[in-house]
Order: structure tokens, then C-alpha cells, then sequence
């Protein structure tokens, strides 16, 4: 009842007045040392869509911190944008508002509790993905989440968007991979659920709630990770296909068979190759096909026979001109020379500069009819422009990104953004896929969420953030949003 009528009292302030009561109210009652200016590292996004507006950035160092910051937004209403390594594609860790607050885990990086027995490893929010890698392969484990941002992104961010990558195919994506998890609500009460158990059919999956919810219901401050351990053995190869047909077949034939130790399995279109050639980031150590579509497998396994087997079955699908250019990752830095190939391709994408990215899903036997079909209707806009698709297809996810016809610029033809993306969206939805793979909604596909979520879901999402965070402090603009009225 006390809180309530601060919280009258303080609505009478301007938003402006509330919000340096809160900056003042956290350096005298947290800390004084906690709270910055904005410095740039904070501005934006890699995509460069979205400008951070907020003035400050609070860091705090432990979760009772984190606790105290909530519970003063709340009493303010000043809304709190959680960062954890900036790397987030769909704006989330931006706020769009100079009055709202940057939320910074990066102090809270302390990695703890491992064991090998439960096969797990306790970690504040702020642990970069890699140096979790680092610490696990000393142990002789394996983190399985991994992706081309690993040496930027935490693992809080990762849990938040609940991150894909490419091991998702045998280990699932990082909502596979936590077994606990401790987080702070908006009125600064904390849900600690750190446990390592693989099994808890106590209630409601509140883990699993918070997990991907893009910081929106509550800030990931702890979890706890489930290792595997490491494969003694692994297989990389890269090799060209045809047409898609093909990579599906060759994809069939490999799980069928190989399906326990099948790691990754990447698709990557000639248009991908030749961007690395126009970006100079082609690695001379790999003979450029004119292969329409390349494919990337990992296989990890301890068995030594499993190996001659593989090679066996690729031997086959070659002398049946189903692939075609192997190239056998055979040594350590052969393997990690194809794997950065394929983790360059953002890179080269971000140089060229796309109209548009998608972040799609598919079920396998629709995406043939998604692409042609996509492609189609793109050209029809405009038959000069090209698209780059690629991604984890073993799991069902590509990435869709249209560039500009080759040597022009991207911003010359924003204007025909929306329409690419409405053939995106509707040919997904037709096709049974989803508008949002692994990336999340963020800022970026609010309005899509909208229009092609099932509008009972829609519906219990908006419940839930209202129930959670009743004054729209956490991540204001991320996935529901009151400017769309739908909060
Ligand atoms: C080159 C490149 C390659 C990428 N490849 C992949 C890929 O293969 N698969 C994939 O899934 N993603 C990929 N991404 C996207 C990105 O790396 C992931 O979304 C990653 O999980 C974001 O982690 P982060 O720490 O950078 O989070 P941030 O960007 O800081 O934040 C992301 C979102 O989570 C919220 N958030 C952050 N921390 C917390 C917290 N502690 N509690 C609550 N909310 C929080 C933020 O507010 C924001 O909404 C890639 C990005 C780049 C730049």
C-alpha cells in the first residue's frame, strides 16, 4: 500500500523529472559507481537500423543490484532496456526513448560451479558465448551453442533471444541448453530456479517463459548450462549441389544414416560465394564451383568406424552426381578455414548491404516451394536484384536477405522494402513457416508479429506482459508494445 501511494505521487512528476529522480535515486540508494553516460559502444546495432537514445547506462554487479535498479524503474515508470553483447539483429537491445535506461550484465561475468558430474556450469548474464567455450573445452565438454557472434554475444543475450546457431540440428538451441535460470521482475522481485535437473514438471515453465521473451518480462541475471561431453572425432565437408533438390536428397541420406552425430548442416547459395568474392573475404584455399548451391557438414562422433562409413556414403552421392567439389576439412585449421567461409557471410552481406534480411523457418519439405516461389515474385519487382539465402538448413532455418541490383545502394531502393518483406511474410505463412527463426522480434517485427501471429497466442501474450509488468517498464517496444495499442 505504501508503494502505491509513492507511486501516485510520483505521477504527478514530468517524464522528464521522473527520470533524473531515478538517475539520482540509483547513484545515492545502489551506487554511485554503477551509472555512466552513454559511451558510443552503446549506440547501435550491427545493422545499423536502430540509434540507442538512452542518456545512461547502469551496470550493475550482482543480481541484488539489478533487483534495486527494477524496483526504482518501477517507482519512476522509467523503462529499462536490458544489453548484454549488442549483437541482437532485430534492435531489441536499443531503446528507442532518451528517457529509458541502458541495463548493462557486462560486470556481472563470473563464471561458477562446474561440474562434471551433473555435467554443468553456473554462469552470470554477462559471460561472453566464447569464453564459456574456453572454459568448458579445458574441462574436455562441449557448450554446444555457437554462432559467428560468439565472441561478442553473452550468454544472457543468448538465453533472452533464446539464440539458435549452428548446433541446434543435434543439441537443440540455447532453450535446450539451460537447466536453471534466475531473473528479476520488474517490480525488482527475483525468481531463483538455479538448478541443475533435467527433469521439474513443478507447475508452470517459468524458465521457459523468460527464455526468448527478449527481456520484455524479466532481466536473465544467472543460469545454469547442460554440457555434453566433446566428440572425440569430428568430420567437416563442404561440397556443391546442383540445385536444392539435391542438398535435400544429400541432407536425407546423411541424417538417415548419420542422424546421432549430425551436428550442422549449412546451406549456401552461389550468390553467397560470390558476395565473399566481391567482399575479398573468399578463402583461396577452397576452389570456387559454379556450383548453384554449396553445403557445409559437421559430423562429431567417438567411434572411429563411423568416419570410413561417411566417407563411404559421400563417395556414393558423388558417383551419383549428386555432390560434386568436396573439399574434406582434414586438419584443424582446413576444418576451421570452411567453418569461417560460412561465418563470413554476414559479414560480406553487411558490406554489400541489403533492402531487406529474413530470419525464416521452414518445415523441410516446404522450403523448395519457398524459395522458387520467393525469387519468383522478387524478380517481378525488379529482375536485377539479388538474394542471398543461406543458413541452417538441417534445422529448417534460412536466411533470406535482397540486395540492391550489383554495384548499387541499398538505400535507393528502400521503397520497395515493405513489399519484399510482405512476400517474405505471406509466402512463410502459406508455407507453414514462421517470420522469426532464431533473431526474435525486437523492435523490428512488432507489427509482423501482429499481423501473422494466431490471434489467441497474440492474445495471451499481451495478458502476460500486462500481468508481469503492468507499467510497460521492461523493454518498452519489444515484442508487444503500447504504441501499438496492444498493451
Ligand atoms: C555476425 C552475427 C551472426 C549471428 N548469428 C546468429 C546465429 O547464428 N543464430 C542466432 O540465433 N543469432 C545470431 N546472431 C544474433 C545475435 O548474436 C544473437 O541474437 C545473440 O543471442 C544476442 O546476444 P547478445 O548478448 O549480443 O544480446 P543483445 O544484443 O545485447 O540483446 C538481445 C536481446 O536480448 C535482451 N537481453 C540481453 N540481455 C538480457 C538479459 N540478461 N536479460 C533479459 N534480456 C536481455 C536485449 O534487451 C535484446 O532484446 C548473429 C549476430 C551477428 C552480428
Amino acid at each position: 500500500m505504501i508503494e502505491e501511494a509513492v507511486l501516485r505521487k510520483v505521477k504527478i512528476l514530468s517524464k522528464e523529472e521522473n527520470y533524473f529522480a531515478f538517475i539520482r535515486n540509483i547513484r545515492q540508494t545502489v551506487s554511485d559507481t554503477i551509472i555512466s553516460d552513454l559511451s558510443p559502444h552503446y549506440l547501435s546495432e550491427p545493422r545499423g537500423a536502430y540509434k540507442n537514445k538512452s542518456l545512461y547506462v547502469v551496470k550493475p554487479r550482482s543480481t541484488k543490484e539489478v533487483s534495486k535498479c527494477l524496483k526504482l524503474a518501477t517507482k519512476y515508470k522509467i523503462g529499462v532496456v536490458p544489453w548484454s553483447g549488442g549483437t541482437g539483429l532485430v534492435g531489441g537491445q536499443i531503446a528507442a526513448d532518451k528517457y529509458n535506461v541502458t541495463l548493462s550484465l557486462e560486470k556481472m561475468n563470473k563464471i561458477k560451479n562446474f561440474s562434471s558430474v551433473n555435467q554443468s556450469l553456473e554462469v552470470e548474464a554477462g559471460v561472453i558465448l566464447e569464453s564459456i567455450h574456453e572454459f568448458v573445452d579445458s574441462k574436455n565438454f562441449l557448450f554446444p551453442l555457437s554462432m559467428a557472434s560468439k565472441g561478442s554475444c553473452c550468454i544472457g543475450g543468448n538465453l533472452a533471444t533464446n539464440a539458435g546457431g549452428i548446433g541446434v540440428l543435434r543439441y537443440g538451441n540455447a532453450r535446450d541448453l539451460c537447466l536453471g535460470l534466475e531473473v528479476v521482475l520488474a517490480d525488482g522481485s527475483i525468481i531463483n530456479d538455479i538448478k541443475t535437473l533435467k527433469k521439474d514438471n513443478t507447475g508452470y515453465d517459468l524458465k521457459n517463459l523468460f527464455i526468448g521473451s527478449e527481456g520484455s518480462l524479466g532481466v536473465i541475471t544467472r543460469a545454469v548450462l547442460r554440457l555434453y561431453p566433446t566428440p572425440a572425432n569430428k568430420i567437416v565437408v563442404f561440397f556443391g549441389v546442383p540445385d536444392f533438390n539435391a542438398a535435400l536428397k544429400t541432407y536425407l541420406e546423411i541424417s538417415k544414416r548419420f542422424g546421432q552425430f549430425l551436428q550442422a548442416y549449412e546451406l549456401i547459395s552461389n550468390v553467397g560465394m560470390l558476395f565473399l568474392e566481391e567482399t575479398n573475404m573468399f578463402r583461396s584455399t577452397i576452389q570456387r564451383s559454379k556450383s548453384e548451391w554449396h553445403v557445409l557438414i559437421e559430423l562429431g562422433f567417438n567411434n572411429s568406424s563411423v568416419e570410413e562409413e561417411v566417407y563411404e556414403a559421400l563417395d556414393n552421392l558423388y558417383n551419383k552426381n549428386i555432390i560434386s567439389n568436396v573439399v574434406v576439412g582434414d586438419t584443424e585449421t582446413k576444418a576451421q578455414n570452411l567453418w569461417k567461409m560460412r561465418e563470413d557471410i554476414p559479414e560480406a552481406n553487411r558490406k554489400i548491404g541489403a533492402i531487406t534480411s529474413h530470419d525464416i523457418s521452414l518445415p523441410l519439405e516446404n522450403m523448395e516451394s519457398f524459395i522458387k516461389k520467393s525469387v519468383i515474385e522478387i524478380k517481378e519487382i525488379n529482375q536485377f536484384l539479388r538474394v542471398n539465402c543461406f543458413g541452417h538448413m538441417g534445422d529448417g532455418n534460412l536466411h533470406f536477405n535482397i540486395f540492391p541490383p550489383k554495384g548499387e545502394k541499398s538505400t535507393s531502393y528502400f521503397k520497395i522494402k515493405t513489399k519484399l518483406t510482405d512476400i517474405i511474410n505471406k509466402n512463410c505463412k502459406t508455407l507453414e513457416g514462421s517470420f522469426s527463426a532464431e533473431h526474435g522480434v525486437g523492435r523490428l517485427k512488432v507489427k509482423d508479429l501482429k499481423q501473422y501471429c494466431d490471434p489467441g497466442k497474440f492474445h495471451v501474450m499481451c495478458q502476460l506482459k500486462k500481468a508481469m509488468d503492468p507499467f510497460a517498464i521492461l523493454n518498452p517496444g519489444v515484442i508487444v508494445s503500447r504504441d501499438t495499442q496492444d498493451i
